[in-house]
C-alpha cells in the first residue's frame, strides 16, 4: 500500500464520517469475509421504548410501579426504557432495597416488603420460577421483534413487560449493499433467540447467535478466524470491546462507548451502518489502485 493512496482514502473516509485508524486497518478490511454485528444500538436505534404491559392478577399501574422502583437502580438501556415508560403511564414512585443485577439476565430487589425479580427466561429458571402461560405470551411478543421481560413477585409470576427498539432507517439498505459487496452477515446479541430471529428475518441476516455474553461474542470471532475467515465486528457497547479487539477489524459505532472506539480499527462517527458500506468500497478501491 502506498502511503499516498492510503492518505487519500483516509481523507475521503473522514469526510463521510468514517475514521480509519491506519493503513493496516483499511487493507485488512478489503479482505474481510464475515461481518458480525451487535443488534442493539448497531442494527437498531439503541433507544428501546415500553410497548406492552401484561399484569397477572394485579393492576397495570401496580406492576409498573414495582418494575420502575426496581429499575431506577439499573443503568441498563432496558431499565431506562421501563422507568421512562412507567413515568409516562403515570405509575407511582417507590424505592427499592437490596438491588442486585444479574449480568445478561435481569435484576432483583425488594419493594414494599415484597421480593421482585425482573428479567429473561434464564433469570426465572435460575430462581426456579415457572412462568407458565406467560412464556407463550413472551414468545408472541418476541416474534414481533420485541424484548419481553418476566416479572415475579415473591417467587410467583406476576406479569410481563416488553420494549421495542426501532431498526435504524439506513440498516436495511446497508445490509443489502454489504451482501452485494460479498460479506456474510452474522448477528450476535444478548437478547432472546426469538427476538433476534424476528429482527434478523426482517433484514435478511445470514446467521444469528442469541443469548450471548460479551465473552461469547469474542469467542465467536475467534472461532470464525480459526476457520480461516477474516472477520470484522461492529458494536457500540462497552461489552462489545473484547470482541472488537479480537476481530481482524473492529468497527465502533461512534455514538457508543469510548472503550469501543479505543478497540476499533474503524470508527463510524454517525453510528450508521452505511458507513461500513463506504469503508468497504473505499478499501476495495484503494487496494485496486495499489495493485
Ligand atoms: P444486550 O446484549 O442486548 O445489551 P444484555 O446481555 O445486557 O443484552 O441482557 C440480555 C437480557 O437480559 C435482556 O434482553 C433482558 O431480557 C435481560 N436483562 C438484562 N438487564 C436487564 C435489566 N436491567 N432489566 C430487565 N432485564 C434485563
Ligand atoms: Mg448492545
Amino acid at each position: 500500500a502506498t502511503p499516498m493512496s492510503i492518505m487519500v482514502a483516509s481523507g475521503r473516509g473522514a469526510g463521510a464520517g468514517v475514521l480509519i485508524r491506519d493503513a493496516e486497518a483499511l487493507e485488512r478490511f478489503a479482505g474481510v469475509d464475515v461481518l458480525i454485528v451487535d443488534k442493539t444500538g448497531t442494527l437498531t436505534e439503541g433507544r428501546p421504548t415500553l410497548t406492552d404491559v401484561e399484569p397477572q392478577d394485579m393492576e397495570e399501574a401496580e406492576l409498573l410501579t414495582l418494575v420502575a422502583a426496581l429499575e431506577r437502580g439499573s443503568e441498563h438501556p432496558l431499565a431506562e426504557a421501563l422507568v421512562a415508560g412507567a413515568d409516562a403511564r403515570g405509575a407511582a414512585r417507590r424505592d427499592s432495597t437490596g438491588f442486585d443485577s444479574v449480568t445478561g439476565k435481569g435484576v432483583t430487589g425488594m419493594v414494599d416488603g415484597r421480593k421482585i425479580a425482573l428479567g429473561n427466561a434464564a433469570l426465572m429458571a435460575d430462581l426456579a420460577i415457572d412462568t407458565g402461560a406467560l412464556a407463550d405470551r413472551a414468545r408472541t411478543l418476541q416474534a414481533e421483534g420485541k424484548t419481553a421481560m418476566f416479572v415475579a413477585l415473591d417467587g410467583r409470576p406476576a406479569g410481563l413487560v416488553a420494549v421495542a427498539d426501532r431498526i435504524k432507517d439506513t440498516t436495511p439498505d446497508a445490509i443489502r449493499a454489504l451482501h452485494d459487496l460479498g460479506l456474510r452477515i452474522v448477528m450476535a446479541t444478548g437478547d432472546a433467540e426469538a427476538t433476534a430471529q424476528a429482527v434478523a428475518g426482517q433484514l435478511g441476516i445470514d446467521e444469528v447467535h442469541a443469548g450471548v455474553s460479551p465473552e461469547d461474542k469474542a469467542a465467536l470471532v475467534k472461532k470464525l478466524r480459526a476457520e480461516g475467515l477474516s472477520v470484522a465486528m461492529a458494536g457500540d457497547g462497552v461489552n462489545d470491546a473484547p470482541a472488537l479487539a479480537e476481530a481482524d477489524v473492529g468497527i465502533a459505532m461512534g455514538t457508543g462507548a469510548d472503550v469501543a472506539v479505543e478497540s476499533a480499527g474503524i470508527t463510524l462517527v454517525k453510528g450508521d451502518l452505511m458507513g461500513i458500506v463506504r469503508a468497504r468500497r473505499l478499501a476495495a478501491a484503494t487496494m485496486r489502485n495499489i495493485r
